[in-house]
């Protein structure tokens, strides 16, 4: 028997305990890992350094934060997500007890991603905690140091029968994957999502996939260009251009290209210094095979921002590409780095016939003064969110689903959403033994004068 089956199998033993079951425990263990956050930040933040080159101040406000936002609003609420909703009854139910009861699935597998892996991986966890469930947690073997930490650090607050963490690359999440669990919920590349889905088939388990894409930002020329492309600058070029949801390629009039351009120089310059790369506060490319990556997505554009590099420190300078073709190479991959291209579309029906041309992507952003062009953008597009005049921050609104669509991913989370998506809504009508007489017209024999009645 693998160590990744006798790890299942003890869980689900754990699970069958019932201990999951009363709020309090689960409260209990949420308040825990809250106190992991506190205590060891410093192991935390170190991790990160190493991994990433995150700076202090990125962590809480990437990764921690929104986390501990996630446990306060958990624990707040958790009695009233769980309690039994009644729902509207008919007329043959209209004495009965009607009502939808939340109740844990049973054994969920986090896979998590490395680009923010606290955020990414424990978020979920934080979700199946809450709706009752035991968790096999997966953090990402790409991150190697935080990895490590949630290896040696989730089992010191956390039951640890109850949520075990498994580490490894490939091979072991495939031999993770080969047994039977409640619901995977995944986050990472398109690509492996299909490997998870298939995966997961084979024991008709459910999953969540949080997955990539191209995120598209339209720039309507009548917007103030200023503001607008200091918010993409901060939304690109954060954690060096890898998040899920950062705008990967912009589309925009060609009249205003040069200012565009112009203004990202001028903030990469105002955030990152003149030499971004002594600068603390930017990134590093995770490892030598994204480097390779993201360098060869540049070959067949012309820079006019940045562009200078330095493998033996995975450095890519925040960088602008003018005048990219869609059939660039950068054009055909989620970027997953600092590079951002600019492309020329004409109008705002180009920028829409451009964008549905495509895969539907994880973010859409819009940025304009004009709220009707706004909403017209929304109402003739797709994409797993959309944010107007802004970058990343929908991210933080626990009350908005977050998720993809099409190709980008399936299932959302999130606040209310993550227990909803972890938990099966049982439908629950209790009736009496009583009252028979209502009943017999539907049991046979169905003679004519049964149905006179
Ligand atoms: P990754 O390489 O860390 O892979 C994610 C997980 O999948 C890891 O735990 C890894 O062990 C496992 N894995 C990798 N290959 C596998 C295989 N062949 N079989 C089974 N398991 C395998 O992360 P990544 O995919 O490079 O992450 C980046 C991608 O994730 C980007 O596309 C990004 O947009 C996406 N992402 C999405 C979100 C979101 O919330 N939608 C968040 C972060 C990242």
């Amino acid at each position: 028997m693998s160590h990744q089956q006798k790890v299942v199998e003890r869980t689900r033993k754990a699970f069958h305990t019932g201990r999951t079951k009363p709020l309090e425990y689960r409260i209990t263990q949420l308040k825990n890992l809250q106190r992991l956050f506190v205590e060891k930040r410093k192991e935390i933040a170190d991790a990160l350094k190493k991994d990433l080159n995150k700076s202090e101040f990125g962590i809480p406000l990437f990764e921690t934060l929104g986390l501990e936002g996630e446990i306060n609003l958990a624990v707040s609420k958790l009695a009233e997500w769980a309690a039994p909703r009644p729902v509207t009854k008919n007329l043959m139910t209209i004495s009965d007890q009607v009502y939808i009861q939340p109740e844990p699935l049973g054994v969920v597998l986090v896979i998590g991603a490395w680009n923010y892996p606290w955020a990414v991986t424990i978020q979920p966890l934080i979700g199946a905690i809450t709706a009752g469930n035991a968790v096999v947690i997966k953090p990402s073997e790409v991150c190697v140091h935080t990895s490590k930490v949630m290896e040696d650090l989730l089992p010191l607050y956390l039951d640890k029968e109850m949520y075990p963490v498994v580490t490894g690359g490939v091979p072991e999440t495939q031999e993770l994957l080969k047994q039977r669990f409640d619901h995977i919920f995944y986050t990472g590349n398109c690509m492996v999502g299909k490997v998870i889905m298939e995966a997961a088939a084979k024991h008709l388990t459910p999953v969540t996939l949080e997955l990539g894409g191209k995120s598209p930002c339209y720039i309507d020329k009548s917007c103030d260009l200023t503001i607008a492309c200091r918010r993409i600058a901060w939304g690109k070029y954060t954690n060096c251009g890898q998040t899920c949801i950062a705008p990967d390629y912009i589309l925009c009039d060609p009249s205003i290209q040069d200012r565009v351009i112009e203004e990202i120089k001028k903030n990469v310059k105002d955030f990152y210094t003149e030499d971004p790369k002594t600068c603390p506060d930017y990134g590093r490319i995770i490892n030598t095979r994204h480097f390779k990556r993201v360098m060869a997505l540049m070959e067949d554009s012309t820079v006019a921002v940045g562009g200078e590099t330095d493998e033996s420190e995975c450095y890519i300078a925040p960088t602008v590409l003018r005048d990219v073709k869609p059939e660039a190479k950068v054009m055909q991959e989620e970027i997953f780095g600092p590079l951002l291209p600019i492309l020329s579309v004409g109008s705002v029906d180009e920028a829409i016939e451009f964008i549905n041309q495509r895969e539907k992507p994880l973010a859409l952003y819009i940025f304009s003064s004009d709220n009707k062009l706004i909403k017209r953008m929304i109402s003739e597009t797709s994409s797993g969110g959309v944010l107007a005049n802004d970058c990343l921050v929908h991210f933080s609104v626990t009350s908005l689903p977050f998720g993809g669509v099409g190709n980008s991913g399936m299932g959302c989370y999130h606040g209310k959403f993550t227990f909803d998506q972890l938990s099966h809504q049982r439908g629950c009508l209790i009736k009496q033994l009583k009252m028979e007489g209502v009943n017999k017209m539907r049991y046979p024999p169905h003679t004519a004068k049964k149905l006179d009645w």
